[in-house]
């Protein structure tokens, strides 16, 4: 079968460039396509990347050669999906087009997650809730990430709730400021400083892993039953959300039961061995000052979920620390693994 022909929208953004960078030689992909805005449109990617690609290793060649294109389906009458970083003030509009002439569209942004008939798609915890696509009215789908900050706690409360139950979570994030886009947080506001206030953050990750945790009821996802206390910060780190985490349980358990079912938590990505699944969904670290975005940020090449200092919790039951790369495994790594689960399941158009 011949591979699926990919648009990136966004492309020339900070999720767009992790595209284009893990998307190189992918087995079921191939970029046929790169969309942005009106000041990149129209010229080579690599000619308007020298000065604007920000992340370690080279532009790849494929893409220097891609003319850069408005995200529009007229633009890119090839693509059979296409991942979408689009900055969220144009997102849901154009993702909304894209499914309407047929194309599978996977979304970063934040317009589409909450409709009913759009998972919040997280390939090892809730791929049943692809089940819902055949609601949607259009005829291409729409698939999206959860918020970056919401990701890795979401994969480690996802064990927890399955054997134990949660009554709820309080949670304090330390955000990279390449979660802000480019160019982002101004220096002078981010050096030596964090500031405590994330526009909207706080209102996503109170209300997005109960939807991502919930069950899909005839044709519904119902959101798990728990609330969230969250406090949302960014910190002059580079890349890479570090998140505290306290958890009330349902159930009495152990640090240890805790750590075992974290260590054996696998989801369908790890059983159909999809290109982008981690060995390890969740790596706990025993040091005592473990996870560290500079050590850690690039374990399971940025898809593992890093964990660390599991232990009482005086108000709630138990506490720990949450690293998870965001523009991999919060973004663009997370989004492809998506893909190659719809792709494995038969769920791309190819036509
Ligand atoms: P970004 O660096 O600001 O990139 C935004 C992209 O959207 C650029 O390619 C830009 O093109 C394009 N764009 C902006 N306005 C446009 C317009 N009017 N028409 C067409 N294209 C337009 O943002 P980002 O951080 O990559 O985030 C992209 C999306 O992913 C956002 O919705 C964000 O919330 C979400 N997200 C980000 C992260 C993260 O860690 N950064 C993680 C998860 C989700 P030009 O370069 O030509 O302006």
């Amino acid at each position: 079968m011949r591979k699926v022909k990919i648009g990136i929208l966004g492309g020339t953004g900070s999720v767009g460039q992790r595209f284009v960078q893990l998307l190189e030689n992918h087995e079921f992909f191939e970029v046929v396509s790169i969309a942005a805005s009106e000041r990149s449109a129209g010229k080579l990617y690599g000619d308007i990347m020298t000065s604007r690609w920000k992340i370690s290793g080279d532009i790849p060649a494929y893409a220097r050669k891609i003319k850069v294109v408005l995200p529009k389906p007229s633009e890119t009458p090839d693509v059979d999906l296409v991942f979408s970083g689009l900055d969220s003030d144009i997102a849901g509009e154009v993702e909304t087009d894209y499914a309407n002439s047929g194309v599978m569209v996977i979304s970063n942004s934040k317009n589409h997650r909450y409709d009913n008939d759009v998972p919040i798609l997280s390939a090892e915890i809730n791929s049943e809730h692809l089940d819902v696509l055949s609601f949607q009215k259009t005829k291409g789908k729409i698939v999206t990430n959860s918020n970056c900050t919401i990701m890795g706690v979401t994969i480690t409360l996802k064990p927890l709730l399955e054997k134990f139950g949660i009554e709820s979570v309080f949670l304090v994030s330390m955000q990279a400021i390449s979660g802000a886009g480019y160019p982002g947080v101004p220096t002078m506001d981010i050096l030596g400083n964090v500031v405590p206030h994330i526009g909207g953050e706080e209102e996503k990750v109170q209300m997005e892993p109960q939807k991502c945790l919930g069950k899909v009821k005839d044709g519904q996802i119902i959101p798990a039953d728990f609330k969230i206390s969250a406090h949302c910060n960014r910190v002059p780190v580079f890349d890479g959300h570090t998140v505290c985490v306290s958890v009330k349980l349902k159930t009495k358990t152990t640090e240890n039961d805790i750590r075992k079912v974290w260590a054996e938590f696998q989801g369908e990505p790890q059983k159909l061995k999809l290109p982008s699944a981690p060995e390890k969904v969740i790596d706990y670290r025993t040091e005592i000052d473990r996870p560290q975005p500079r050590l850690d940020l690039m374990n399971g090449k940025g898809m593992t979920t890093t964990v660390g200092r599991l232990r009482p919790d005086p108000i709630l039951d138990f506490k720990y620390v949450v690293l998870s790369h965001n523009t991999i495994r919060g973004a663009a790594g997370a989004a492809i693994l998506n893909a190659e689960l719809l792709y494995k399941k038969g769920l791309i158009p190819v036509s």
